[in-house]
């Protein structure tokens, strides 16, 4: 009975079944998880979110929350058994509100983080949030996830960037709470719950974020260094010549870039020679284009005289500037082209990001022969896309079940050197045991304790973070 009830408050248009139609809802972007659903339904307003949701609690069927189906974690597939029904935000995609005296925009939580960019750029303002994603990714699934992306260092991650929440909480009720506060000491801080919670507690389905004033000029660059410490103290001179002009610090190995360019034969280096390591900054300057580039180019003389990079290239042109930035964005790509891998999203104190580097990879190369490591990330916040690909002697199944013992490995070392080992992608189903492991019986009992207030039936993404 559950299916024509569903009908009624969508349209019969929106509930899937056909498996042809429900099939890209099912399996996540990496590959690594299929599941099955009774139905992928599609809502077009809050009111049929909190509908679906009652009814939902009422039959007891887990309601699986989606939004582009990007995520790294398998945190938007529904289990194998069949019981879920995969709630899509994909059609609440408006931008409710543009408020430039506060510098806020309200979008609903279907609406792509880059049609958020845009609507936000239309009416003079910056909204900071970027990852490589971005085409896809959308604002419930950024918020669910805390996303980070490319501009932490200056902006901070989604929680950072959000002011107010509109939800529909396990029962059905909408709580509105979408203020466009920078102050509200009202209470707990409800908001803060439910973002990164990976829609284990509720469905987001509206947002108010902050945004900045957009900047009059941004250059790029790609420094060419000959290791991970000359990054970091590239990254030190950076900050301190630019202070918050810089908005980017991106570091790749030279694996990462040989990858985008075999898979992507269009991509080049800027440079004739390889080197070990490559760091792309980016300046926002509120100034003009003459002052930003004049910075960049006193760090870049700067860094040769101490003899931190081995090589430049300053984009001389936006087309220059985004032809660069793809051969950073374009590695998970490249990657998931390459074949299967496995991943750590990790982060440590900036200080211990070389001699955790030196260390894990010696351990992993002694443990699993053969291996290749694909390490990049968010250098300027200490997060690093950790990845290892599988010895060319290994089929992708003899590798993939030597996953336990590499995630033991490395997240070992992460907790050595008090990191965590989820900085932005969160836990969802693939991290779930790993992260049971590492936290403590407090934090865990904690973490249970609100998940049962908030979602006494477990219907909420069960499976998912705990
Ligand atoms: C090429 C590539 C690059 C990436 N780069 C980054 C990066 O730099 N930084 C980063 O942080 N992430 C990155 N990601 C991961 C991913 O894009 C982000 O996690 C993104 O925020 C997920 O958004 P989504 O709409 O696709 O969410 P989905 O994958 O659909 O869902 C993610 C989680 O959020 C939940 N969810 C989705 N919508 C809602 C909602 N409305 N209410 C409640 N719960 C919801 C889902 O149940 C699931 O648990 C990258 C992914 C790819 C493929």
């Amino acid at each position: 009975m559950l299916l024509p009830r569903l009908q009624q408050i969508v349209g019969a248009a929106h509930v899937l079944t056909a498996s042809d139609a429900t099939a890209p809802y099912l399996t996540d972007w990496r590959r690594r998880f299929t599941g099955m659903a009774q139905a992928v339904v599609l809502p077009a307003a809050t009111s049929e979110v909190a509908a679906v949701v009652q009814l939902c609690a009422e039959h007891g069927t887990p309601v699986v929350p989606q939004g582009g189906n990007t995520g790294m974690v398998g945190g938007a597939t529904p289990d194998p058994s069949g019981q879920a029904i995969v709630l899509s935000l994909r059609r609440m995609d408006r931008v409710r509100e543009v408020d430039a005296g506060n510098q806020t925009i309200t979008v609903e939580a279907g609406c792509v983080l880059r049609s958020v960019q845009d609507a936000a750029r239309d009416a003079g303002l910056l909204f900071p949030l970027s990852l490589a994603a971005e085409g896809s990714a959308t604002i419930g699934g950024n918020l669910s996830t805390n996303a980070g992306g490319t501009q932490v260092l200056r902006y901070g991650n989604s929680r950072d960037l959000t002011l107010g929440l509109e939800l529909v909480l396990a029962s059905g009720e909408i709580w509105n709470g979408l203020r466009g506060l920078r102050k509200d000491n009202t209470g707990y801080d409800l908001r803060n719950l439910f973002i990164g919670a990976e829609g284990t507690l509720g469905v987001i389905t509206a947002a108010c974020l902050k945004t900045y004033p957009l900047p009059r000029a941004q250059v790029t660059a790609l420094f060419a260094l000959d290791s991970v410490r000359a990054a970091l103290d590239l990254l030190s001179l950076a900050q301190s010549s630019a202070g918050a002009t810089l908005t980017a610090f991106e570091f790749f190995s030279d694996t990462c870039l040989r990858l985008v360019t075999r898979h992507f034969p269009d991509r080049r280096s800027p440079f004739s020679e390889s080197h070990a390591q490559y760091v792309l900054m980016q300046l926002s300057d509120h100034e003009d284009e003459q002052h930003a580039t004049g910075l960049l180019q006193a760090i870049a003389e700067r860094a040769l005289e101490r003899q931190l990079i081995a090589d430049a290239a300053i984009a001389q042109s936006a087309a220059q500037g985004h032809a660069l930035w793809a051969l950073r964005e374009l590695i998970s790509e490249a990657q998931a082209r390459a074949g299967k891998n496995i991943k750590h999203d990790i982060s440590v104190p900036i200080s211990s990001i070389a001699r955790f580097i030196d260390e894990t990879d010696e351990q992993l190369a002694r443990l699993f022969a053969g291996i290749e490591m694909v390490t990049f990330g968010h250098l300027g916040d200490g997060n690093l896309h950790y990845n290892v690909n599988a010895p060319p002697q290994l089929s992708e199944q003899q590798f993939l079940s030597m996953q336990p013992a590499v995630y033991q490995c490395v997240h070992d070392q992460v907790v050595r050197f008090a990191g965590s080992i989820s900085a932005e992608h969160g836990i969802g189903q693939l991290k779930r045991e790993e992260n049971a492991r590492y936290k403590s019986a407090v934090e865990l009992g904690l973490m249970r304790a609100i998940k049962r207030t908030l979602d006494p039936l477990n219907i909420m993404n069960p499976g998912k973070v705990i």
